[in-house]
């Protein structure tokens, strides 16, 4: 029998007014499920800053806590603290610190080059006030030098102060599992809930793991290339490998589960109802 564990979803902010009324609806019925939080990406370099803004006033007053995503890379001090004030005025206290990844054409690196400089930064405004949840990369990092320095840097992260963790999104519970030993030996016992993304589209789903370093195992890719455009296949495949793949990851201990939802209820609400989680 599998524990039940907290949920959380991810949206990130819609560039239409279209988007945004069908982002509130997303809301309203995920939100049915009863998450511990839903957090909203921010675009590095502040490029979806003012969008992020309105779905986060927008949705922190629908009762489930709201958990702004943060990014260093292209922000100056002035403006993180900008941020930082009116997430503490709105009543927010947590967040999701990260370097992020600049657009490409920009240039990045300034004041704070690194997720644990956020970290610090957060920090010395804030003291205690954020709960601070990180970015952790089982299968590591695109840019790391290794996989060691990975850990290392993963490391000095939780020493500036994180609380806890959302991985990257992964199909193989083992690199969740080894990531996991691997912070045990070094002392680490901070909460790192698996990254979760539901398989609807093929040709997408190839190019967001191409795009974050995230593996989709061969006999996945396989199995949706032979589905070819036959969508509902793809989605019964899909839900299928998204329930083994949750329930592993509960039975080996992950504490909570956290769904990149792509703004979309299904098939997140499917799945969480299918695990027993609601
Ligand atoms: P860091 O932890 O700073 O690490 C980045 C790289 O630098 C790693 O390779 C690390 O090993 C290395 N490194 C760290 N410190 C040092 C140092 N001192 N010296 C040398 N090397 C170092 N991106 C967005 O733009 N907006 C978002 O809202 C967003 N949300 C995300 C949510 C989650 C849960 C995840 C997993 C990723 C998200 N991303 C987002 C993507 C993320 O910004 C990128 O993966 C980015 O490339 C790294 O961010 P980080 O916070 O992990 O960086």
């Amino acid at each position: 029998m599998t524990r039940r564990v907290p949920i959380s979803f991810e949206f990130f902010p819609s560039k239409t007014d279209t988007g945004a009324e069908k982002l509130r609806v997303v809301h309203q019925q995920l939100q049915l499920l009863k998450p511990e939080f839903f957090s909203i990406t921010y675009g590095a370099g502040g490029s979806t800053r003012e969008r992020t803004l309105a779905a986060i006033r927008e949705f922190n007053e629908k009762g489930t806590p709201v958990v702004p995503h943060l990014s260093c890379i292209g922000d100056d001090k002035a403006r993180i603290t900008e941020l930082l004030n009116i997430y503490k005025a709105l009543g927010i206290n947590r967040v999701v610190a990260l370097r992020g990844d600049l657009p490409s054409g920009q240039v990045g690196l300034g004041e704070l080059p690194y997720a644990q400089d956020l970290i610090r930064f957060i920090r010395e405004h804030s003291g205690d006030h954020f709960s601070i949840e990180v970015a952790a990369y089982p299968e590591m990092h695109p840019q790391a030098e290794s996989f060691d320095q990975d850990i290392q840097r993963f490391a000095e992260k939780v020493r500036a102060g994180a609380n806890s963790a959302i991985t990257q999104f992964l199909f193989n519970p083992d690199a969740y599992f080894y990531f996991m030993d691997r912070l045990q030996k070094q002392g680490i016992d901070i909460p790192v809930a698996p990254g979760i993304m539901p398989i609807t589209n093929a040709s997408n789903l190839i190019r967001f793991a191409d795009g974050t370093g995230a593996e989709i195992p061969r006999w996945i890719r396989k199995q949706l290339a032979a589905y070819g455009d036959d969508s509902s296949s793809i989605k019964a495949f899909g839900h299928e490998v998204m329930v083994n793949l949750c329930n592993r990851l509960i039975d080996g201990g992950a504490p909570s589960l956290h769904f990149y939802s792509m703004n979309q209820i299904e098939p997140n609400r499917q799945l969480v109802l299918d695990l027993g989680l609601a």
